[in-house]
């Protein structure tokens, strides 16, 4: 049996800044970090299309759900913060207009590698290929695997999304044999599935702006930016971002949803009118699949007038009466996508639900029902939008369980 003074379950994100921040704090403590993958940062190599997103410098708590209870961590440890642990790394980062931060590099393995140093640096012993199965309480101590022993345990290890980068939904069970419930599990930040006789005529065809509306007997959610066309349905950021709301309420009401894109949020429905009016005037005697390519892909306008029943190969531009321009207006507007489900957690970034966040201490992500045990990142009930914002709760939580108070 190995003794440790504490360790870190989990060799990823949330992770390795517990356990750096732990050693920063404490140098006196033998720190642990057990990973079950070959390698430690598998999915951190995965983020931001390579070139990990590190955060947002606009994050604030009421940016994710369970906001109340991420507002400390958020606080204490924001994204500032987080950068200036960055550059304490070496790592220089810039941020792009929408405030997401990369790696001045733009390569996710920088950011693995600035970790890995910090971890060898501080003399942190990393155990790889080991999967944590077994993590038992006796008296003030803990026994993982029945190898190693531990005062202090920081479960780190991610949630259900994308379990080929490790985080395959076991820390769940042992969350759950120390008292803890877990709530309903959706998979988050993934694409949509849903009416593929609209969506597939369109495929690879993306729109950079638009807002979508999920809609069910009335609104549950919206979003703005930009999507992706598929075989299967939709993809893209701001499709992505309504599939967790999707998801819960097929699974509560049993009923699929519907998303509304408004390709064109600019305008107004009479401004949309007046502008199809002028087109007349410019390009009358083109055929109506030239209608909307001046500011959609010929097929997304093709999809528009055949969602009007309008569409008709030959027929011509200034043949449309105003009423048939009016429907035209109202199917840009409103353009109706029936959603049946998602890509689910294989293709998920994120894991929406978790550990419930009433059984954690905001304040140092202790346990309520175990004391010496505590919790870091997406296994917890807290998630957010595309953008940064998960690794930044990722960094927080991890940083703020580093810290070992209790
Ligand atoms: C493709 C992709 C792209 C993404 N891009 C971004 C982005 O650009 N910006 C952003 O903010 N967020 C992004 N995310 C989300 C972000 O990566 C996660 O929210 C974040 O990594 C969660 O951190 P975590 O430490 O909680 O869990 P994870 O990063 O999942 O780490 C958990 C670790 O625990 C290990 N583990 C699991 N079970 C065990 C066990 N039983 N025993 C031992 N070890 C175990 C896993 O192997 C893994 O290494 C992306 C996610 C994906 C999948």
């Amino acid at each position: 049996m190995k003794n440790y003074d504490m360790v870190v379950v989990g060799g990823c994100s949330s992770g390795i800044v517990a356990a750096v921040n732990a050693k920063r704090l404490y140098s006196e403590m033998k720190i642990a970090v057990i990973e079950k993958l070959p390698r430690i940062g598998k999915k951190l190599l995965a983020t931001g299309n390579g070139k990990c997103n590190i955060t947002n410098i606009y994050a604030l708590e009421h940016d994710y759900v369970g906001k109340g209870f991420a507002s400390y961590a958020m606080n204490r440890y924001s994204p500032e913060k987080v950068i200036e642990f960055f550059e304490s790394l070496g790592l220089i980062c810039y941020s792009d207009s929408c405030g997401r931060v990369y790696p001045e590099s733009n390569t996710a393995a920088s950011v693995v590698d600035a970790l890995r140093f910090e971890l060898e640096r501080l003399n942190i012993d990393v155990i790889c290929d080991t999967p944590v199965t077994e993590i038992k309480k006796t008296g003030a101590d803990f026994t993982i695997n029945g190898d190693y022993k531990c005062k202090k345990i920081i479960l780190a290890v991610g949630g259900k999304a994308s379990p080929s980068q490790g985080s395959d939904g076991s820390g769940y069970e042992i969350a759950k044999k120390f008292g803890h419930e877990i709530t309903a599990l959706v998979p988050a930040l993934v694409p949509l599935c849903g009416s593929p006789e609209i969506t597939k005529p369109m495929k690879g065809v993306r729109v950079r702006n638009v807002a979508l509306a999920l809609k069910g007997q009335k609104t549950i959610a919206k979003t703005q930016g930009e999507i992706l066309f598929t075989d299967y349905g939709l993809s893209g950021i701001a499709a992505m971002e309504l599939a967790a709301s999707a998801q819960k309420h097929i699974n509560s009401v049993k009923s699929n949803p519907f998303t509304c894109v408004d390709f064109m949020p600019e305008m107004t429905y009479n401004e949309i009118i007046d502008y199809l009016q002028n087109l007349n005037k410019i390009k009358g005697f083109c055929t109506i699949d030239n209608l909307l390519t001046g500011f959609l892909p010929k097929a997304v306008g093709i999809a528009i007038c055949k969602a009007g029943n309008l569409y008709g190969a030959e027929k011509k531009i200034n043949e449309l009466t105003l009423k048939e321009l009016k429907l035209i207006a109202e199917k840009i507007k409103n353009f109706p996508i029936e959603i049946s489900g998602t890509k689910g957690f294989v293709n998920a970034q994120v894991t929406s639900g978790g550990i419930k966040i009433d059984e954690i201490d905001p304040e140092t992500m202790q346990s309520k029902k175990c004391k010496g045990l505590y919790f870091a990142g997406e296994i917890i009930d807290v998630d957010g939008g595309c953008g940064g914002f998960n690794l930044q709760w990722a960094w927080s939580s991890g940083m703020l369980a580093g810290e070992l108070k209790d």
